[in-house]
C-alpha cells in the first residue's frame, strides 16, 4: 500500500510530461503587441492565422495573459466571457470589436484541480483581455474555440510561476491549447515611435536581449530566462516589469525535453519590443 502511494506520489509530481509527444497538444508564446493587431493586416496577423490552422484543433485554450495580474492565481469559470477593451486612445472600429468565444467552466476546474500545489481561484469577474482575444480571434476566427484565462499572481517569483506552469502539463493531453501572451521584449517607455511602422528596427540592447533570448530557448537551457533580473543591462531594459515577459516562463516550463521548439513572428518593432513568437511541440 506504502509502495502503490509512493508510486501515486511520483506520478501526480512528475509533471513534467515525456510520454508519447503525438499525444500533446502543442504549446504557444505568442508576442501580441499592440492592440491595433486585432483589425490591421499585416504579418503579425498572418502569422497567428497560419499557426491556427496548422495546430491539431484544441478542445478548448486556456490562456496566459500578461494583461491579467491579481493577488493569488485566478482562472475564469463563466460560461459566456466578456471581451474586454483593456485599452485607451485607439479608434473606435477596435471598441467595436467582439470575440463572443464560450468560455469553459469544466477546464477552469480541471485547472484549479491539476495544480496542487497552489490554490487558484475559480472567476467570474474577468473575461478576456487583448492579451487573449486580439491573437486568439485571428487564430479562430469563428470563436468556436471555448477561451479560459489564467492570472499572474503579482506575488509569485519567476520560479515559482514557472513551478506552477509545469503542474499545467496533463491538460496537454486533454487537447488543450495552453498559450502565454505577452512580449518577450517590451519597454514601452522607450517606443521609438517614429518606428512605430518600421518591422524590424530595434535598439542595440532590444536586439542583444532578443538575440540570447532566442538562443536559451532553441538550446532548451530555461535557467538565464527564469533569472532575467541578473542578466545584466539589456535584460533589464527589454524587460522592465515582468508581466509581458512572465507567460514565456509558463510556456517553457512545459516543454517535454524531446519536444521540437520553433519561432514565428520573429521581429523586433519600434525600438523596444519583439514579437517574437515560439511553439513548442
Ligand atoms: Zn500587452
Amino acid at each position: 500500500m506504502a509502495k502503490l502511494l509512493s508510486k501515486m506520489q511520483d506520478e501526480r509530481l512528475n509533471t513534467r510530461d515525456d510520454g508519447d509527444p503525438s499525444e500533446r497538444m502543442p504549446v504557444l508564446f505568442v508576442g501580441h503587441g499592440s492592440p491595433m493587431n486585432a483589425i490591421e493586416e499585416n504579418e503579425f496577423a498572418a502569422g497567428w492565422r497560419d499557426m491556427g490552422r496548422s495546430l491539431p484543433r484544441p478542445s478548448a485554450i486556456l490562456c496566459v495573459s500578461a494583461h491579467w495580474q491579481s493577488k493569488g492565481t485566478k482562472v475564469t469559470a463563466m460560461q459566456k466571457p466578456e471581451t474586454i477593451h483593456d485599452f485607451g486612445g485607439f479608434p473606435r472600429e477596435l471598441y467595436e470589436v467582439q470575440y463572443p468565444a464560450p468560455g469553459s467552466p469544466e477546464l477552469a476546474k480541471a485547472t484549479k484541480e491539476t495544480v496542487r500545489e497552489r490554490v487558484i481561484e475559480l472567476d467570474r469577474s474577468w473575461g478576456l483581455d487583448h492579451g487573449a482575444w486580439i491573437v486568439i480571434r485571428r487564430m479562430y476566427p469563428d470563436a468556436d474555440v471555448p477561451v479560459v484565462e489564467l492570472s499572474l499572481d503579482y506575488q509569485l517569483s519567476p520560479q515559482q510561476h514557472y513551478d506552477l506552469a509545469r503542474e499545467l502539463a496533463p491538460l496537454r493531453r486533454k487537447g488543450i491549447l495552453i498559450m502565454g501572451s505577452g512580449n518577450m521584449v517590451h519597454n514601452l517607455g522607450l517606443v521609438s515611435w517614429e518606428h512605430l511602422n518600421t518591422p524590424g528596427y530595434a535598439y542595440d540592447w532590444a536586439m542583444e536581449a532578443g538575440e540570447a533570448m532566442k538562443s536559451h530557448i532553441m538550446s532548451g537551457d530555461h535557467s538565464p530566462l527564469i533569472n532575467y533580473s541578473s542578466q545584466g543591462r539589456a535584460f533589464r531594459l527589454a524587460v522592465p516589469t515582468p508581466e509581458h515577459f512572465l507567460p514565456l516562463l509558463y510556456a517553457l516550463a512545459l516543454k517535454g525535453s524531446d519536444e521540437p521548439v520553433e519561432l514565428f513572428n520573429d521581429r523586433p518593432l519600434a525600438g523596444s519590443m519583439t514579437m517574437t513568437s515560439v511553439k513548442i511541440g
